[in-house]
């Protein structure tokens, strides 16, 4: 299973991947946190290309 991860240095809480996968990321104090470990139903590849910022990576 791929596993999200937000490098918060470069995150600018724009809520794109949280309105994307609600289930994965969670915007907290401005930044997106990965409240999930694994991606499941949600396209996380697909999410981490419509970063603005590309804070996020799936391994
Ligand atoms: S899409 Fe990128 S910049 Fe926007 S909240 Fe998520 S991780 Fe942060």
């Amino acid at each position: 299973m791929p596993k999200p991860v937000v490098n918060k240095e470069l995150c600018i809480g724009c809520g794109t991947c949280e309105s994307l996968c609600p289930n994965v990321f969670q915007i907290k104090d401005g930044k997106s946190e990965v409240i999930s470990e694994e991606c499941g139903d949600c396209n996380c590849q697909e999410v981490a290309e419509s970063c603005p910022v590309n804070a996020i990576s799936v391994q």
